[in-house]
């Protein structure tokens, strides 16, 4: 058997890319199902009000951790580009992946409606069993829209409720109707609608162009080598290889790195919007190429590397910076994170300032809130915290049950002269603790009521 030659031993970036595919459908088919504790690696769950996130739960109040997960996301995102282009969008993006499913699994190898290959071909629709391998087609992926759908539900309402609610439909109507419309868009985006989203709809297309720069890793053709096949203002100019300018420029015109795209674009023309940098281009060229014992004209490199011969620096400025704000940003979420608090009380003066009793005795009256944030009932107690002429003069412990809510009325009383002030009355600030009984330490709050302390005159 012939030996392949090292260009053409090399596994092809799409075999890579559908490892990374696997990896990534495992990974959001089964996030929603694991569990540390009685918590969830990930959820956003709008019936319980709350986010749990690496199995600690933050109830809606404590959301400050959000903006810090979404700096992270897209700080992330913009150094993925600024290192290796839309690596993203060819590597990860649910939308890529939906497609090379639709496209390459059940269109092209399942039916044999299209050849990965050649992209741009549309099958004879006046056939009658291409027509019907096109519903066929549609049909199988109506029902992977369906599980899709599902598993995107997962991330807001926990699988065993969703599995429950959906058992019992009639109940359920408004959530079978939000898992259709997202299922119907699914398969109308896949469908219809393909890479035109990659062009026209998603917003990051837009802003990946200003994040690159001569070192970013992107799908690139080497007009060194290859030859000119656009003029400056991106007319094409060469369309058979014997009228390449230079007898040395390699490119056969082929058009193997242009049929394959999945987008329709010609990369030789240079950097589009349109390139999802799924490198496709790369591989056909790769298998061009190699038969004829060359390395690719079509490479994921850099600018630098390819036109300017020079090496990619990996560690530069806008590296840098991105790893500098992104060390900040998790550092930030762990501090953040680590203040969390493990049950909510909010303190609210009633609108009477104070009420004053016989002998003196001052009282004011406060509104707590309180809720269990806990998975197990839970029995709070108060106390003032390093104040002995303030005490709590109404309040009981008692038991809260997990994610209740409860308001109870607490009476703050001193009967000691705090303040002799004839002009007006006066603010004192009162720690005070709440905890939970059955685990003071962990669940524990400090919080600051103000104690109005009546103007002398208003005592006898
Ligand atoms: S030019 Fe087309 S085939 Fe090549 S990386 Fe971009 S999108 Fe993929
Ligand atoms: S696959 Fe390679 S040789 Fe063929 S047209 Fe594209 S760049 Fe030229």
């Amino acid at each position: 058997m012939k030996e392949k030659n090292k260009f053409l031993s090399k596994t092809p970036y799409r075999i890579k890319r559908y490892y990374g595919y696997v990896i990534a459908t495992i990974i959001a088919l089964t996030l929603p199902f694991i569990t540390i504790g009685s918590h969830h690696m990930f959820l956003l769950s709008f019936d319980k009000k709350q986010l749990h996130l690496l199995g600690t739960a933050f109830d809606m109040q404590e959301l400050y951790l959000m903006p810090f997960l979404l700096m992270l996301l897209f700080l992330g995102i913009f150094a993925a580009t600024s290192l290796g282009g839309r690596a993203w969008c060819g590597w990860a993006c649910p939308q890529t992946i939906f497609r090379v499913i639709f496209r390459d699994l059940i269109e092209s190898k399942l039916l044999g409606l299209k050849r990965i290959k050649n992209k741009q071909k549309e099958p004879d629709w006046s056939k009658a069993t291409n027509a019907s391998k096109k519903v066929i087609a549609i049909i199988i992926w109506s029902c992977l829209s369906l599980l899709v759908a599902s598993n995107f539900m997962w991330y807001f309402i926990p699988p065993e409720d969703f599995f429950n609610y959906i058992s019992n439909p009639s109940e359920h109507m408004f959530l079978i109707g939000i898992v259709l419309t997202i299922a119907g868009f699914l398969i109308y985006d896949v469908v219809m609608l393909k890479e035109d989203f990659c062009i026209y709809v998603c917003p990051y297309s837009r802003v990946q162009s200003v994040l690159y720069d001569d070192d970013t890793y992107q799908a690139i053709y080497s007009t060194n080598r290859g030859g000119e096949i656009y003029n400056g203002d991106k007319e094409k100019i060469i369309f058979k290889a014997k009228d390449l300018p230079n007898p040395n420029n390699e490119c056969t015109t082929c058009e193997s790195c242009v049929t394959v795209c999945p987008t329709h674009i010609d990369i030789r023309k240079g950097l589009q919007l349109e390139c999802i940098n799924c490198l496709e281009c790369v591989d056909a060229c790769t298998t061009v190429m190699g038969k004829l014992g060359k390395p690719s004209l079509v490479q994921w490199s850099s600018t630098n590397a390819i036109k300017k011969d020079i090496p990619t620096k990996m560690i530069r400025k806008s590296t840098i910076m991105y790893a500098v704000a992104l060390l900040l940003v998790v550092a930030l979420l762990f501090v953040m994170g680590s203040k969390k608090e493990y049950m909510l009380l909010n303190i609210n003066k009633t609108t009477q300032l104070y009420s004053i009793k016989e002998g003196n005795v001052v009282r004011n009256n406060f509104v707590l809130l309180f809720q269990n944030t806990e998975d197990k009932p839970l029995t709070y107690e108060l106390e003032v915290v390093g104040n002995k002429d303030i005490e709590i003069k109404r309040f009981k412990p008692f038991t809260l049950n997990p994610g209740k809510l409860v308001k109870k009325v607490m009476v703050l009383e001193t009967n000691k002269v705090l303040v002799n002030d004839l002009t007006k009355d006066t603010p004192l600030k009162v720690t005070l603790r709440a905890y939970a009984i059955e685990d003071p330490k962990r669940v524990s709050v400090l919080r600051q009521a103000v104690f109005i302390y009546p103007r002398a005159d208003k005592l006898k």
